[in-house]
C-alpha cells in the first residue's frame, strides 16, 4: 500500500515549487564529497596513492554519467614540477557533453589537495572535494538536458601546486582555445556560516553581471559578487584559483567560491564539518548560472 502511494508523490515533486530551478540529487552529492574527502583518500596529494583513487571515483562517475571522453580516456597527463615536488605524471580528468554548437564553455574544479603530514589526513571536504561534487551534478544535469554550447568538464590536477593542472589544459586544451568562450571554476562551495556564495570575476567582464542577476537566490544560498579587483590586493582571488590559466589566456571566467573559513587548510577541513543544507544550494545556484550563461551569447564577452 505505502508502495503505491509513493508513486503519485514522487511524480508530484518535480511540480512543488521547482519550475525554473535546478532539481539536483542531493544524496548523490553529499556521497561524492563523502566519498573524496575519506581518510582513505589521504588528502589526494598530486602523485599519491590517494590521489590515484580518486581519479578512479571521477572516471567512475563521469562514465555513470555519460560524460564522453575526447580520445580513448578522460585522462590528460602532464609533468607536474615545483620547489617541492616533481610528478612525472600527474593527470587532468577531461571530458564533455556535446551542444548544438562548436562553441565552448569550460568547466573546472580540483580534485587534487595537499595530503597528509606528521601522520594527520588534510580530507579537503570543501577545498575541494565539494568543487568537483559540484561539477559532477552539473555535467549530469546537462547530461540530461541539451546544452547550446558544448561543455567540457575538467576536474583537475595540481592545483595545489601552483595551478598545475589548469596551465597544462590551456597549454594543451582538447579543444581549440579560441573556441573556449568561458571558464567556470569552482573551487570551495560548502562551507559558510552566512548562506554567501561568492561570484568573482565579474569585474574582468562586467556583461557577465547580466547572468548573474538572473540566479534567483535558494533559500540557503545566496550569489554576491566581488573579490575581483586590484585594489583588494590579497583579496582579489583573480590569480587564487585555476580560473586564472584562462584569464591569462584572455579567456573571460567566473569563479564560485566561499570566503576562508577556520578550516581552509587544516586537518578538520572534513564531511563532518560540511554545510548539508549551504552546499546543495551553492551547487545548484553554479547550475543556474551555467544555464543562462549557455542560453547567452557568450561571443560578445570577447
Ligand atoms: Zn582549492
Amino acid at each position: 500500500m505505502k508502495k503505491i502511494l509513493a508513486f503519485p508523490l514522487l511524480l508530484a515533486l518535480p511540480l512543488l515549487g521547482f519550475s525554473q530551478s535546478t532539481v539536483l540529487n542531493k544524496q548523490q552529492l553529499l556521497q561524492d564529497i563523502k566519498v573524496l574527502s575519506a581518510d582513505s583518500m589521504g588528502g589526494r596529494l598530486s602523485g599519491s596513492e590517494g590521489n590515484r583513487m580518486a581519479q578512479e571515483y571521477i572516471r567512475k562517475r563521469f562514465r555513470e554519467i555519460g560524460v564522453k571522453p575526447f580520445g580513448k580516456t578522460y585522462a590528460q597527463h602532464f609533468r607536474l614540477e615545483n620547489k617541492r615536488m616533481v610528478v612525472a605524471q600527474a593527470t587532468n580528468l577531461v571530458g564533455f557533453v556535446p551542444g548544438t554548437t562548436g562553441q565552448v564553455i569550460v568547466i573546472t574544479a580540483h580534485y587534487d589537495h595537499v595530503g597528509t603530514r606528521n601522520g594527520e589526513v588534510y580530507n579537503g571536504a570543501d577545498d575541494n572535494a565539494s568543487g568537483v561534487g559540484a561539477l559532477l551534478a552539473a555535467a549530469t544535469y546537462f547530461k540530461a538536458h541539451k546544452p547550446t554550447h558544448t561543455l567540457v568538464f575538467a576536474a583537475l590536477d595540481g592545483e595545489e601546486q601552483g595551478l598545475q593542472g589548469a596551465k597544462a589544459f590551456v597549454e594543451n586544451p582538447p579543444v581549440p582555445l579560441g573556441k573556449i568562450l568561458l571558464n567556470v571554476n569552482m573551487d570551495m562551495l560548502s562551507i559558510n556560516d552566512k548562506g554567501e556564495l561568492y561570484a568573482s570575476g565579474a569585474f574582468h567582464n562586467p556583461q557577465l553581471k547580466t547572468y548573474l542577476a538572473q540566479v534567483k537566490p535558494r533559500p540557503n544560498a545566496k550569489l554576491v559578487l566581488g573579490h575581483d579587483r586590484p585594489e583588494q590586493q590579497h583579496d582579489d582571488w583573480t590569480n587564487q584559483s585555476d580560473h586564472y590559466a584562462f584569464f591569462q589566456k584572455h579567456i573571460p571566467y567566473l569563479y564560485f567560491g566561499v570566503e576562508d573559513h577556520a578550516h581552509y587548510h587544516q586537518p578538520s577541513d572534513e564531511y563532518q564539518y560540511v554545510n548539508k543544507s549551504f552546499y546543495p544550494d551553492a551547487a545548484s545556484l553554479v547550475i543556474d548560472f551555467i544555464k543562462q550563461a549557455d542560453a547567452a551569447k557568450l561571443e560578445k564577452l570577447k
